[in-house]
């Protein structure tokens, strides 16, 4: 057993003594001096030899029970006898507590900026006030500066934009894929924007992005012939999402007496949140179904006229009898005979056509395109038997669902398997036989095959740029949408 003096529970490690202990209301207030062998000039790092005087600092620091603790510190200040040094005298610092210019403690300096990351200003100070530690939410913010960029990029970069404030306006979020954490914070996700970061920061060798077209865009801009394009091919949102749509697009086709009870209300001035409301779909649900996309689908070709269309209508027709119904598939078809229509012309003709196939009327409420879409991605074998019934049904009810779920899991097989060598055959195939969105979202991989290529090879993956854009939501919500974006952009940065 070892006796515990004041000093070694107040300041342990430090060459302090304790000279009195005062209780005032709240504050328990310590007077206390430095005893250690003298310090060393921060100039030429000689230590002194004498003292020149001393002087009373005050310090605050962490909580003591139910008092904030302030150290009255009696400092000294000492001669720097070196000749060829520049400076005369210095403040000693108690290393571990005292640091030049600051009132906190070093201790109460790092859980303010704990805080201040986890919580922000506002938030940050009233638990401040609740814990008894002295932060008031300047001396918070202050904590919160973000950490230098770093000369070169990482080798293995991820990039991905989030939304600042609903959807609205966008900034791009940078990380370290092999170290996991952020890197830089930018402003936007302009083309120009990421491009000048990765030409100011350059080293980057793979870079894990989005399929969005603006990284797209500066990262050819950028690379070297020699860089290895890696799409986020293997992340979980990513890679989904496109069938998502896909899948969803199909399925609401199939559902149009929704679509056309949310146009009803949409006439009627309702705003998109009360439809939503009404007919118990989220918000997003409802704008899809407004959308303008949508409303071309449905609309007959007699409404809209297809002018650009009518020297090739036979040979759509002939098509279609043959088997072909692929709008995707005549689309090209048509290109090679001098068409010069857009590929929406021909789709909603063939759509019109086909609206005779018959969809058998439902008894049940019909499973939702995310649902469906979230069968089809899980791995066979783990659906539960009711789920894979549906799916069954679904599959039985729309043929498009049936090379849909086929194409995904072949798809999803590839990313499993990083079977990169096989995507061009799945894309011929996609484009020959798949429904038109599929047809659609495989001619995007087309043109940006060696990355797509890439991200089916490689093992890197872009789910840890995922989780910080989660994260930069989590942060988003906790500064109601007041914060800078210096602020943001720290917080962000300063991942505890
Ligand atoms: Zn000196």
């Amino acid at each position: 057993m070892k006796t515990e003096t004041l000093e070694d529970v107040l300041f342990p490690g430090l060459h302090l003594t304790v000279r009195q202990v005062v209780a005032v209301d709240d504050d328990l207030i310590i007077d206390a001096a430095g005893c250690g062998p003298p310090g060393r000039c921060p100039q030429c790092e000689r230590p002194a030899t004498r003292v020149h005087s001393r002087y009373w600092r005050r310090i605050a620091g962490s909580p003591v029970g139910r008092h904030t603790m302030i150290v009255r510190l009696s400092v000294r200040r000492f001669f720097c006898d070196q000749r060829q040094c520049r400076r005369r005298t210095f403040a000693e610092q108690a290393e571990g507590l005292t640091e030049p210019r600051r009132r906190c403690s070093a201790a109460l300096r790092s859980a303010l900026k704990a805080v201040a990351v986890e919580l922000g200003g506002r938030p940050g100070q009233r638990l401040c006030a609740k814990l008894r530690l002295h932060g008031r939410r300047t001396a918070l913010l202050e904590q919160l500066t973000a950490p230098a960029v770093p000369d070169r990029a990482p080798r293995i970069l991820g990039i991905d934009e989030f939304a600042f404030r609903r959807g609205r306006t966008y900034g791009t979020v940078l990380v370290d894929i092999e170290t996991s954490r952020p890197v830089d914070v930018l402003p936007d996700r302009e083309t120009s924007t990421v491009a000048a970061w990765l030409s100011e920061q350059p080293g980057a060798e793979i870079v894990c992005r989005d399929r969005l077209m603006a990284f797209t865009k500066a990262s050819a801009r950028q690379s070297p012939t020699h860089w290895r394009w890696q799409i986020a091919g293997t992340s979980s949102r990513t890679s989904r999402q496109p069938w998502r749509r896909s899948v969803a697009d199909i399925v609401t086709a199939c559902d149009s007496p929704r679509h056309r009870e949310v146009n009803e209300l949409v006439a009627t001035g309702m705003s998109l949140s009360a439809i939503g409301r009404r007919l118990r779909l989220d918000r997003k649900t409802v704008r899809r179904y407004r959308n303008k996309d949508l409303d071309d689908l449905f609309a007959s070709a007699q409404d809209r006229g297809h002018g650009v269309l009518d020297p090739y209508i036979d040979h759509v027709q002939h098509r279609f009898k043959a088997g072909c119904t692929s709008s995707m598939q005549i689309y090209r078809e048509l290109l090679a005979l001098g068409y010069t229509g857009g590929y929406h012309v021909v789709n909603r003709y063939v759509m019109t056509t086909r609206k005779g196939i018959a969809v058998p009327a439902r008894t049940a409420p019909p499973p939702s395109p995310r649902t469906i879409t979230s069968w089809i991605m899980r791995p066979q074998g783990t659906l539960s038997p009711s789920d894979a019934a549906q799916l069954e049904a679904a599959r039985n009810a729309c043929p498009e669902i049936v090379s849909v779920c086929d194409l995904a899991r072949e798809f999803t097989d590839m990313l499993r398997h990083r079977r990169g060598h096989q995507l061009r055959s799945w894309i011929q195939k996609a484009e020959l036989s798949g429904p038109d969105a599929i047809g659609v979202f495989a001619d995007s991989i087309r043109q940006d095959l060696k990355a797509v290529t890439a991200g089916l090879t490689l093992p890197y993956s872009s789910g840890i740029v995922e989780g910080h854009v989660n994260r930069i939501k989590t942060i988003k919500r906790q500064m109601y949408g007041r914060a800078s974006f210096t602020l943001l952009r720290a917080r962000i940065l300063l991942q505890p």
